[in-house]
């Protein structure tokens, strides 16, 4: 074997705010505070304030490989800590505020966290937490003095004061590239959360692929608002994407209502940006009602769960491009992205938005297998469905401080994902459903998600969960859980009737239940565990 003779630099993210330093020094990022007014600077700024939070990261005797939490919205403070910490051989431990305190408290104590950056929004959640911090030796709160709170809360620090004792220049340390950098833990809607190690490696490999035409497709013309949070598995890769294409980030702090997202995409000329299907739901009800268009807008990646057809449709008409996009915590979290390809563009307008509402093609780098129940590769048809396994540098290959993973067992080398899905010869894959959400009638499968998005294109429906209940004769039937939009009218047979002709007489769902509202995870996804036990009366197994 012969070693190639290229330069064996290492990847670092570290590179990628370097870069737009030098590159895009002008280049904006503009955040809503959670102090309330507008933020602006530029990656110059960020740049020299990355080094200066490493410096005080290292004069608070902070170690490489300490883990350090944030409970953070997505802002100027918290991007700095992804490359101030990151960069400094240190893990940036991202935490989801919307988890209950207890899962917080959890997740702290087993990461062992030694140091906390939290915004102002969070210190009541902590003094609720505090006796059970004890491994803290720090919280530093992402404001300046005049705004530090009052607080119950022992060894309470502010984030400007410490950045304000320190030089502008940091010595990084040249690491290995496949030292961590950050760290996410899943929601655990079962069992208790496991936290996923991103490295350096994985994180520049996935922020490129991120970059690619068909994914976000970002360059140094766009400007970028990731509404996905940067608490949960670091905001897609928008954070270290952004930079690396030079785009301008906006940042949207806490306010992520439809009025307050559509101010900041029109007044910041927003080309990109990326979420949940619940946030879009909100936005495109407040743009109906008021009446109001995205002018600059021209690319939405939607994903975390299935972005319904009707959405797909109701962007078209505005003028927006639509790309779903399905990723996992476990996955950094792209794994696949759904552009059309050239021999696509004479399909009529029905075909082209049944691709579009396709999850995805696999995004280079992660490789896909669709396997039955023996582990055999079904066939690549559009139609026969299995269990989705991935591998690839930015795949988990196993989470922190567990000893055994039995994602990682069933098929050695390969990543379960949970999902029952379809692939076909273009490499399109369609999520079938959750494996544990699957309705099973009569010995065949339901796609929950199906259902839920024919639900969802009646226009008297605001949200609609799909759910198996126990059945004598067929094992399990499908009911709609349905909240209606407000004002409208909508009677059971009036939503029944949407379903004829569009999926097979015996997966109409037998019931309809209306609701006022639906229970969602920490991740803005249906949480079908406390949905099933609203129908059934049972508490989930
Ligand atoms: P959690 O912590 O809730 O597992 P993840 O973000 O890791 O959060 O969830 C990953 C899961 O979300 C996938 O396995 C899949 O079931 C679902 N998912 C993600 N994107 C999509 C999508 N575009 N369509 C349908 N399901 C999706």
């Amino acid at each position: 074997m012969l070693r190639g003779m290229m330069m064996n630099e290492p990847l670092l993210v570290t590179s990628i705010l370097r870069h737009a330093a030098l590159y895009h020094a002008d280049t904006e990022i503009v955040s809503r505070t959670t102090e309330g007014p507008i933020h602006r600077y530029t990656y110059a700024e960020a740049w020299v304030r990355a080094q200066k939070l490493a410096n005080a990261l290292a004069a608070l005797g902070m170690q490489p490989g300490d883990r350090v939490g944030t409970l953070a919205w997505n802002g100027f403070r918290h991007l700095e800590c992804y490359y101030g910490i990151g960069g400094s051989g240190m893990v940036c431990h991202t935490i989801n505020p919307r988890l209950f305190p207890e899962q917080i408290a959890y997740i702290i104590n087993h990461a062992e966290d030694r140091l906390l950056f939290t915004d102002l929004t969070f210190i009541p959640l902590l003094e609720g937490i505090a006796q059970e911090l004890a491994g803290l030796k720090g919280i530093v709160v992402m404001t300046d003095s005049a705004n530090m709170p009052r607080s119950s809360l022992p060894n309470l620090l502010c984030y400007e004061d410490l950045l304000a004792e320190q030089p502008d220049a940091f010595d990084w340390p040249l690491l290995d590239e496949n030292t961590a950098c950050g760290m996410c833990y899943t929601s655990g809607t079962t069992g208790n959360p496991k936290g996923v190690l991103y490295s350096h490696r994985s994180s520049i490999l996935h922020a490129m692929a991120a970059c690619m035409p068909d994914v976000f497709g970002l360059s140094a013309s766009d400007v970028v608002l990731p509404v996905v949070p940067m608490f949960h598995v670091n905001a897609w890769g928008v954070p270290y994407a952004a930079p690396m294409a030079g785009a301008k980030l906006v940042f949207p702090g806490a306010k992520l209502d439809g009025a307050s997202l559509y101010e900041l995409f029109e007044a910041e000329k927003v080309t990109n940006s990326a979420g949940v299907p619940t946030v879009w739901l909100a936005l495109l009800n407040w743009m109906d009602a008021t009446g109001k268009r995205l002018t600059t807008m021209r690319r939405i990646a939607i994903g975390g769960s299935a972005c319904p057809p009707v959405m797909i449709q109701r962007f078209k008409e505005t003028g927006v491009e639509v790309l779903h996009a399905w990723g996992m915590t476990e996955t950094s979290p792209l794994g696949l992205a759904n552009t059309p390809k050239g021999k696509h563009r004479d399909l009529d307008a029905d075909g082209t938005l049944a691709l579009a509402s396709k999850q995805g093609r696999p995004i280079c780098g992660v490789q896909f297998r669709v396997v039955d129940a023996d582990g055999r590769d079904v066939p690549r048809d559009g139609a026969s469905f299995g269990r989705l396994l991935v591998r690839g540098p930015t795949v988990c290959s196993g989470y922190f401080g567990v000893a055994d993973s039995p994602a990682h067992q069933a098929v050695p080398g390969w990543f379960e994902t949970g999902d029952v899905v379809t692939m076909d010869a273009d490499g399109y894959v369609q999520i079938v459903d959750r494996t544990k959400d699957v309705i099973k009638s009569g010995g065949e499968w339901i796609s929950s998600i199906d259902l839920e998005n024919i639900a969802v294109g009646h226009p008297a429906v605001q949200e609609a969960a799909a759910v198996a209940v126990p059945d004598e004769k067929w094992g399990e039937r499908p009911v709609l859980v349905v909240v209606p939009k407000p004002g409208a009218s909508l009677t059971r047979d009036d939503l029944l009737a949407v379903f004829q002709g569009k999926v097979a007489k015996w997966c109409i769902p037998d019931d309809v239940r209306f609701v006022e509202a639906l229970p969602h995870t920490a991740t803005g996804k249906l949480l079908k565990s406390r949905i099933r036990e609203m129908v059934t009366g049972a508490p989930a197994a």
